[in-house]
Parts: C-alpha cells; sequence; structure tokens
C-alpha cells in the first residue's frame, strides 16, 4: 500500500512516521527545499542562528512518542529539558513576573513582585485544569467527526459539568470574574493568542491553555526547535519514507470519488491514499479544484498572524530569559486594532533568545533576539508602512522598559510577515493556526481529517486541527493514523 503526503510540515512529517510504522511505503512531496515548513531556522553571515517559527515546546511527549512508536528511545537523537522560568513578564510602570514553572514559587513570586494574595490565581489555575480535565482528551486528541468519539463516559462527564466550561463567556470575562487583578487577567488573557485568537472574543474554554503550560512545562529542545523537524525528518528516513524536496504539488487526482494519486512537475504519482499536510484553504482551492469545499473552509475567520524581526544583538541582556513579554498598556486596543486589520502604536512585545540556552546560536557576547508582535492575516494591507512604524514602536517600547536605546545594538536583521508566510508555507493569508477560536463554537468547525466525498483523502497539519502550534499537528497525524485504520 503507498501514502502520498503532500507537505513536510511538522504534522506531514508525523504522519508519515506513522504511516510508515504501519507498513506503509511513504513518499512526501515538498514544495520547499527544506523539511519542517513553518518549523524551519535561519542564519546570518555573522554568526546568528534563530528559529524561523515557533519558539515554544510545550507537551513534548507527542513527539518522543514518535520515536517510542519506532522502537527508538527518543533521547538518543532528541532531547529536550524543562525549563525552571516559563516566560518573564514586563510591564510599563517598571513590574516584572517571572513565571517559574513550579506553581508555588510562581504563587510566591506573585505575591513578591504584585504584592497580592495568589489565591485566586491558584483558583485560576485549578479552573484551568478542571477544563483539561473535561475536555482535553476529547477535543485534543480524537476525531470530532467520527460519532464513536462522542460514544464515551468522559462525553457525558462533561455534558453534566457543562457549566464549568464557561463556553458562552469569553476568556477576558471570566478572567476578570476569577482573578480581578489588571495584570493577572491580561496574564490569563495572553493565552488566547497561543492559538491566534483574541481573548475578549474566543470562549472561557481557551482558559484550558495555562494548564498545558504550567503542569506539562515549557521546554527548549537541545539545539533549538529546529531539533524537532531534524528528529523528526531523520527518524522519517529511517522509516524508509521517502523525500522529494523542491516539487510542488499541482492537483490531487481523483476518479471515481476516490484519491489514486497527485500531479506534480507535470507528472502524476499514483498512490492507495493522499494525505495533504497542506493548509486545507489552499488544499481545497489549488489541489481539488472540481471538489466542493464545505462553506467552513472558506468562511470561518483565519487565525492572526506575526511581524518578526530577527535582530542579532552586540550585548547581553541578564535580565531576559529564553521567553520574555513586554505587555502592552492598551491591550484590549491591541485586539481592536489587529481585529481591524492594523497594528497598535503599543504592541505586546515578544522576545525569544534562544542563545540564552543553545549559546552557538549567537557570537560571543551577543545574543540573537526574535522579536515579534502579534497582527492581522494578510488582507492586503499596506505591510511596507505598517512593518516600519511597528519597527518603530517595538524599539521605542523595549528600551524604555530596559533602559536602554536597543536599536544601536542591531548587527542583524531580517524579517518575517504574513505575506512571507504564506509565500513560503501556503498558510492562506498568512495565518500561524489556520482558522481562529474567536467563534464559541469554533472546536466543533474544524475540518475533518478525511474527506467526507473523496475516499482515501485525509488531511492533517495545523489547519485542521486550529490552535496550539506543534502539539496539535502531532496530535491530528495521529488522528489520520486512527481514521486510515
Ligand atoms: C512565527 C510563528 C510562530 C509560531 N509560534 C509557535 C509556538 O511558539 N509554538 C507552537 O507550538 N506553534 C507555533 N507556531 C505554529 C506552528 O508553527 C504551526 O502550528 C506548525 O508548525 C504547523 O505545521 P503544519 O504541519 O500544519 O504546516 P506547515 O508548517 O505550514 O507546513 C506545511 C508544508 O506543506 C508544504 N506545502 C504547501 N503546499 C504544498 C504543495 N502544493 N506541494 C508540496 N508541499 C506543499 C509547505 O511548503 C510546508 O512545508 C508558530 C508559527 C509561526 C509562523
Amino acid at each position: 500500500m503507498k501514502a502520498i503526503v503532500i507537505g513536510a510540515g511538522i504534522g506531514g512529517l508525523a504522519v508519515s512516521i506513522r504511516l510508515a510504522q504501519k507498513g506503509y511505503d511513504v513518499e512526501v512531496y515538498e514544495a520547499n527545499t527544506y523539511p519542517g515548513g513553518k518549523l524551519s531556522e535561519i542564519r546570518s553571515e555573522n554568526g546568528f542562528r534563530f528559529d524561523a517559527g515557533p519558539s515554544l515546546f510545550t507537551m513534548p511527549f507527542y513527539v518522543d512518542e514518535l520515536f517510542e512508536l519506532c522502537g527508538e528511545q527518543p533521547g538518543d537523537t532528541f532531547q529536550h529539558e524543562e525549563l525552571d522560568i516559563v516566560c518573564n513578564y514586563f510591564w510599563e510602570d517598571g513590574t516584572r513576573l517571572s513565571a517559574y514553572s513550579e506553581k508555588e514559587k510562581l504563587y510566591h513570586e506573585i505575591e513578591e513582585q504584585l504584592g497580592i494574595n495568589p489565591n485566586r490565581f491558584r483558583a485560576a489555575m485549578d479552573d484551568s485544569r478542571i477544563k483539561y480535565e473535561l475536555t482535553g482528551r476529547i477535543f485534543l486528541e480524537r476525531p470530532l467527526h467520527l460519532v464513536k468519539s462522542w460514544l464515551s463516559w468522559d462525553v457525558l462527564k462533561a455534558i453534566f459539568q457543562i457549566y464549568k466550561l464557561d463556553i458562552f463567556k469569553s476568556m477576558h470575562d471570566v478572567n476578570k470574574q476569577l482573578l480581578r487583578h489588571p495584570k493577572l487577567v491580561q496574564f490569563f488573557d495572553r493565552f488566547a493568542t497561543y492559538n491566534g485568537s483574541n481573548p475578549y472574543q474566543a470562549s472561557g474554554i481557551l482558559n484550558i491553555i495555562p494548564h498545558f503550560e504550567h503542569h506539562f512545562g515549557a521546554h527548549f529542545p537541545k539545539g533549538g526547535m529546529i531539533s524537532i523537524t531534524k528528529g523528526l525528518h531523520q527518524l522519517a528516513i529511517r522509516q524508509g519514507v521517502q523525500f522529494h524536496f523542491g516539487q510542488k504539488v499541482e492537483r490531487i487526482i481523483i476518479e471515481n470519488e476516490e484519491a489514486v494519486g497527485i500531479s506534480v512537475s507535470g507528472a502524476i504519482k499514483s498512490a492507495d491514499i493522499v494525505i495533504s499536510n497542506m493548509d486545507i484553504y489552499p488544499t481545497y482551492k489549488k489541489l481539488l479544484p472540481q471538489q466542493k469545499a464545505p462553506s467552513a473552509v472558506f468562511e470561518n475567520e483565519r487565525s492572526s498572524s506575526a511581524l518578526i524581526f530577527y535582530w542579532g544583538i552586540d550585548k547581553t541582556f541578564p535580565e531576559l530569559d529564553l521567553h520574555n513579554i513586554f505587555f502592552s498598556d492598551h491591550y484590549k486596543a491591541e485586539f481592536e486594532s489587529i481585529a481591524a486589520g492594523g497594528i497598535h502604536e503599543d504592541p505586546t512585545v515578544y522576545i525569544n533568545i534562544s542563545s540564552k540556552y543553545h549559546p552557538k546560536d549567537a557570537p560571543e557576547g551577543c545574543e540573537n533576539w526574535f522579536t515579534m508582535i502579534n497582527v492581522p492575516y494578510n488582507d492586503g494591507q499596506d505591510w511596507d508602512n505598517l512593518i516600519q512604524s511597528a519597527r518603530k514602536n517595538i524599539i521605542r517600547k523595549v528600551s524604555r522598559i530596559l533602559g536602554e536605546d536597543i536599536e544601536k545594538h542591531i548587527i542583524f536583521e531580517d524579517i518575517l510577515d504574513p505575506r512571507k508566510i504564506e509565500l513560503r508555507t501556503s498558510s492562506h493569508a498568512g495565518a500561524l493556526y489556520g482558522t481562529a477560536s474567536n467563534d464559541r463554537m469554533a472546536a466543533f468547525k474544524r475540518h475533518a481529517n478525511f474527506s467526507s466525498s473523496v475516499k482515501n483523502l485525509y488531511f492533517c497539519g495545523g489547519s485542521v486541527h486550529p490552535g496550539g502550534g506543534i502539539p496539535l499537528c502531532l496530535l491530528s497525524a495521529k488522528m489520520v493514523e486512527q481514521v486510515v485504520r
């Protein structure tokens, strides 16, 4: 039995490993000359290395289990360590907070830095855990489009306790009620951005996300995020998967309502099953032009995108860690600007510095700053202008908070914006996570991992398991394995 996978993003790599393990003869066709899709890297000539896309690694056991599935010890070829500090938070008024992974240490830090009793924060963390326990496995690990996924005791349990899920309230309203303190509300609201959503609109059920970060921890793969791509690519090769890079698939061939292969570079390649790891929107638009797509594919709102400045900095900043957030003083207005297709003049800035954990990523005495803000998906905005003013605002903000003019320390710069994200990965409108989860019923609107009209056609990756990034892409590959079975 032969399987063709379109795309070597993290979802495509994972599904190729799973199918090879099931005995399929797997071939992967990838448009780029490298694997990983969004999870790739860039290098500068003056000695800086940057992970190009994802920087936060949670739930590493979903990567480890792929090695175990193939009879390998994950630690032999792919290693990661848990972070003591998940993220350092900075506010304009001088407040700083280190979010320790260990909860008791974090509660103590809240007491010290904010001067408040952490009991409300503790309760909000408990609320996050309860939401995860009630719904996590149902929504994360099961194909929602199979009836059998709903026929279980845990679904019944969740239905009986639906009032605990806050589905019909916004995340922000739930957080305001639970936490009261504006900085802690902001801390919890920010988790909406982990799937490209807006906390003032998205359902309160997304308050499940803090539990992922503080229960399962944040991790750093040895060698940087790119090690995930490299590790899985090599694992796939060891399972006999064949990769064809620089090969952009043009069509999925359908005969008698059955996928029978693909067309690539003018040639037809036959297969018994076809799996698309390409974003579901262009999969229908470009590879399946004759097939009617479910209306949600084109109508669902896209998730937000990102504007990233990869800065080589000729100085080290001891107050910064691997993950750092400089909060906007105008958080609601920032999301309103994004919803309106623009960028607020006081954006929340995220700086990831992998050289803190992997010193080889920057020359001695320097740091590699992956400086990112959330921006809208590409809707034809004047990006060149938006980028110029965002750059100025980011530099002013970070310089203000760190008390140092950072512009004069930038010795390398590269930029990623929504247009480039789309160009490099075919992700519609440059959205990071497929569709947004702003709609209260978003979780139910995701596309199935299989086609209901075409036999032997499957889908995996972020756009069919929106939100959450890498772990959910890996889970979507697991679901494909289940439905192929
Ligand atoms: C800037 C940024 C920051 C992020 N931060 C995080 C984070 O901190 N943590 C996290 O977990 N997630 C994060 N994410 C999200 C995460 O990167 C994605 O969820 C995940 O990498 C998507 O993987 P995928 O397999 O769905 O698709 P992609 O990575 O988009 O890969 C799809 C692949 O298909 C290929 N392809 C497309 N069309 C064709 C075709 N016609 N023929 C052949 N090949 C084709 C593309 O070239 C690409 O390689 C971030 C993303 C970005 C861009």
